[in-house]
Order: C-alpha cells, then structure tokens, then sequence
C-alpha cells in the first residue's frame, strides 16, 4: 500500500496553519503536533500506524479551502460585501465590569457571550486557549466549564495553537459546545463538518477572532534573549496587557522575582509582525473569520469612542469589541445576550469596520504573495478565489504595488531563515530600533500607500461559478 500523506507535504513547505485538525481527526492516532525548527506547530505522521485513510488530507484547511462553497454552505449565498464577508448585523460593545474588562483583550465580547451561554445551559462547556498553568509560554487549548476557567482564557496568544486537537476530545460525548478561534482554525473544523455533519450539533457556535497574523514561537526566545532572560524566569507572558497604559495594550512579561517589564507595543507589535509572522499567515486571506457565525475583534472605528481619531483616544480606554454577527444561529444566541446581560453594543457600520481593520490590505497582500509564490513555492492551497483591485489610480499606486512585490519575497525569505540560529542570533544582536525601522520602510509606508485608499475590490470566484463572464475581465489584475 502507498501511503500518501499530503499533509506531510503541507507542512515541509511551510504552508502548514498548526490547526491540528488533522491530528484531531485521525482515527489512529497516528499524528502528533510538534515545534518545526522555524518555530510552529506541524504534523507529524506515524506511519506505523498509519492506514492510509485520506481523512486527514480532507480536512486539511490548508491544502483547500473553497471559500465560495463554504460561503453558500454557511449563509446561503456569495458575500455581497466583499471585503467583509456575509453578515446580518455589526455593532461594538464593552463589557460593563471594570474589573473583567481590564482583564480581556478588547471589548470582552467573547468572554462575556461564553459565560452567559454556559450559564444559560446553551452550552456544556467553552473551547478556548489559555496560557499552562505549569508551562507560562505554551498555550494550551481545553474545554471551560465555568466563568473561571472561561476569564483564565482571556487576552490573545499570537502564537499558532493546534485547537483542533481537540475534536479527539469533544467527538466522544454528547455534550455543546462554542468554540473560540482564528479563520484559519475555523475552516479546519467546517472543512471537517462537509464530512462529518454529526459536529454542527456538537459546535453549535463558531465565535471567530479577526486575525492579521501569529508569530513564530522564536519570538518569545528572542524576547528572552533581548532581555536577558531564562524561560524559568517568566511568570506570565502576556502580549497585549492593560495594566500599564490601557488599550490598545503593551507587551508585559512579569517575573518569578516581583519584577514586571513593559514593552510599548509599538516596539512588540512592529518587531513581531516584521520578523516573526509566520510565512502562511502571508498568504491568507480571511481576516475578518467570514467562516464563524459571529466574529469580533478589536474595534478601532474612532467614532465609537467618542472621539475624531484614533490618536486622541491615547490610551485612554479599556478598549472595544467590533461584532460582525453572521448567522442566523448567532443572531438568535446574541439577541438574548443582549437582552439578558449587561454587555453594551451600539450599532456599527460594516464599511468603517472594514477600512479600521485594514482588510484590504490584507487581502491585497495575500494576493500579491500568492501570485508571486506560486512559481516558488510547490502545493499552494487553492481557495478558489482571488482578490484583485480594479482601480489602479496613478504611478504611486503602481510603484507601491512593485515595492509590496519585493516586500513579499523578503517576507518569504525571511520567514524561512528563522530556522537558521545564526539568523536569529543575528536578529538578537542587531538593534530593535534598526529592525523596526527596517519593518517600516518596507512594509508600512509602502502597503499604506497601496491601500490606504480602500480599493474597491472584486470578488472573484472559480470561472465556473460565475454567472457573468464579463465580471472577470473587469478589473481583473493579475
Ligand atoms: C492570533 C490572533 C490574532 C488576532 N489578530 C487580530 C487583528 O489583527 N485585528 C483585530 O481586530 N483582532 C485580532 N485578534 C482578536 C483580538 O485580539 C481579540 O482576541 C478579540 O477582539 C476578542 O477580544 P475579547 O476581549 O472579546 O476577548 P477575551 O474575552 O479576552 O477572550 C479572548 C479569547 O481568545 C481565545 N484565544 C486567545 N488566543 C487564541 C489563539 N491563539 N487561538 C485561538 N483562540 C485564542 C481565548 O480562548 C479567549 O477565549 C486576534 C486574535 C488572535 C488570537
Ligand atoms: S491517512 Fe488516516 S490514519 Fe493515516 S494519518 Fe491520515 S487520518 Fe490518520
Ligand atoms: S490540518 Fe491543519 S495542522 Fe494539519 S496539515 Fe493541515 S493546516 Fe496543518
Ligand atoms: S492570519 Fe490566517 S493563517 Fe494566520 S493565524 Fe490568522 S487565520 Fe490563521
């Protein structure tokens, strides 16, 4: 028997989102999650007890994803938004305890939604990531039963998590669950509910987190190293931290000895997004979780804070959830939360959520690195969808566009020598403050230029599925 495991492949080539749906699926236990040397979680096939079943390379999120499929499967239609997905409704809300607040990484929608569903009995228990209480830079995915253990999962970890490992668990009992996750977590678990429809009864809400990119876990070394750290030394790790200066949060790393760092998060965030983002996160594009019933993230629409700009807000808040409400599921779940909680929303507008999370951007740039990649790098996924701008507006649109290029292949490249030590000393020893300003001149100004205008984008879906062939050659780019 040839045993052919693409999933193996995915991850050789560094194309792997450490879902770990794969290892959550596979009846023989045959795959196991572990660090690769360029710091992410990949699949490690046992052969031995492999029985060459293909489950694994169905589910796979990574080599396939189709989104227009999904986008019918789940809300009956292709998004008329394109930018945003499908949705029925969007607001931003807080959570109205300060102390809670404080605690939760933005607004505290998902905390709050998790608890109330728990104690309403909606659900048995709440699938989310926290920090190991014995292990403070491993997260660990488990199923919450109560509001402490739901508040312990609090706060980001941009770090790739295999969550769906956990289906191993969840697939024995009978019980409901929501679970909490990226996109890319998400499309692993609906690619595994086309074959198993069992599971829409057992996850009966998908809350997904908007999501930009994680980092590689070399990053939290190359804090240590920075700091002049030892793993043993660290109590808590915590990306985004309120304490110091409120939302929209410092990296803060507190010590066994009392002491607490605090590093501003333009210097956390610049440093890990140019550095240690992982090369898949490049090449995806769904941002805003268009897969989840309900998704939310940090709300950077400055009008809901009262103010003209987001630079006048300077710290002063605890922050805000944007709420993107998707489903008809959802719809039902959230309009009693509101009207039995205390959780606070206004109405928000789908555009300016769009343009704060920098979706285009994104999407541009998955699209410029997908295109560019595919002559490189073997088994890109095929999502069978592409974005493109139609309104290539001037010379400064164009150069961009060529910078961005380049920037893909640094980006490729750079990606791939985190598994060299000598470049990661090299990134320890140069100054922060030239990395960043590196970061900034290619990336930063350069993408800003190219999106800031909020291109107009197509939706572009497989040839087959278009109704109106004119459509393609309108606006197409690449
Ligand atoms: C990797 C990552 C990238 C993100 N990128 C963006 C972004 O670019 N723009 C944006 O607006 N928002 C982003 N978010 C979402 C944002 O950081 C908040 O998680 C979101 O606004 C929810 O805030 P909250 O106060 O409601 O969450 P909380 O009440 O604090 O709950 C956070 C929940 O997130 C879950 N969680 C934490 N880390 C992970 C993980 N690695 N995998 C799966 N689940 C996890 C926990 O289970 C917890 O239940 C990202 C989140 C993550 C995890
Ligand atoms: S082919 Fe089947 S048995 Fe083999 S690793 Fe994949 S899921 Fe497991
Ligand atoms: S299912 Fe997830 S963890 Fe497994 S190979 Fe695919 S992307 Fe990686
Ligand atoms: S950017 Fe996409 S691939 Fe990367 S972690 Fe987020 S959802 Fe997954």
């Amino acid at each position: 028997m040839t045993i052919t495991h693409t999933i193996s492949e995915i991850a050789k080539n560094k194309l792997c989102h450490s879902c770990g749906t794969c290892a959550g699926v596979c009846p023989r236990n045959a795959i196991e999650m572990q660090l690769d040397e360029c710091g992410i979680f990949i699949p490690i096939v046992k052969t031995e007890l492999c029985n060459n079943c293909g489950i694994c390379n169905k589910v796979c999120p990574s080599k396939e994803f189709d989104y227009s499929k999904f986008q019918k499967k789940i809300h009956g239609r292709l998004p008329e938004h394109t930018l945003i997905g499908n949705f029925i409704s969007c607001f931003d809300g807080a959570i109205n305890d300060d102390l809670i607040h404080r605690r939760v990484q933005s607004g505290g929608f998902v905390s709050a939604i998790l608890c109330y569903m728990l104690e309403k009995r909606i659900i048995d228990g709440a699938i989310v990531t926290a920090w190991d209480y014995h292990s403070p830079l491993k997260p660990k995915t488990y199923i919450a039963r109560d509001k402490n253990e739901i508040l312990h999962a609090a706060g980001s970890k941009y770090l790739p998590v295999p969550t769906n490992v956990i289906l191993k668990e969840i697939l024995k009992t009978k019980a409901k669950y929501a679970f909490v996750g990226t996109s890319c977590q998400i499309h692993g678990l609906r690619k595994f509910e086309d074959i198993n429809p069992c599971l829409s009864n057992t996850v009966i809400l998908y809350i997904g987190l908007h999501c930009h990119c994680v980092y590689s876990f070399h990053f939290i070394d190359h804090i240590l190293a920075k700091y002049q750290l030892k793993r043993e030394d660290i109590t808590c790790f915590d990306f985004r931290s309120k304490n110091w200066r409120g939302w929209p949060c410092d990296m803060r790393l507190l010590l066994k000895s009392g002491k607490i760092i605090n590093i501003p998060s333009n210097i956390s965030r610049s440093l890990a997004r140019g550095f240690f983002s992982t090369w898949r996160c490049h090449l995806c594009y769904d941002k805003a979780n268009e897969f989840s019933d309900i998704s939310c993230g940090d709300c950077r629409v400055p009008s809901a804070y009262g103010k003209p700009t987001l630079a006048e807000i300077n710290h002063n808040t605890l922050g805000r959830s944007d709420i993107i409400v998707r489903t008809k599921r959802a719809k039902i779940i959230f309009d009693r939360f509101l009207i039995e909680t205390e959780y606070k929303v206004q109405p928000a507008n789908h555009k300016s959520i769009a343009q704060s999370l920098k979706i285009s951007e994104k999407k541009i740039g998955s699209s410029v690195a997908y295109h560019l990649t595919k002559f490189i790098c073997p088994g890109l996924p095929k999502n069978s969808v592409h974005f493109s701008f139609c309104n290539m507006m001037n010379q400064w649109d164009f150069f961009a566009l060529i910078l961005s290029m380049m920037n893909t292949f640094w980006l490729y490249i750079s990606r791939l020598m985190l598994k060299y030590p000598f470049y990661r000393k090299l990134l320890v020893i140069m100054p922060t403050s030239w990395l960043i300003k590196f970061y900034r001149i290619t990336s930063k100004f350069l993408l800003e230029r190219l999106h800031g205008n909020e291109t107009e984008m197509n939706y572009q879906i497989k040839k087959s599925e278009l109704d109106n062939k004119e459509q393609l050659s309108r606006g197409e780019f690449f």
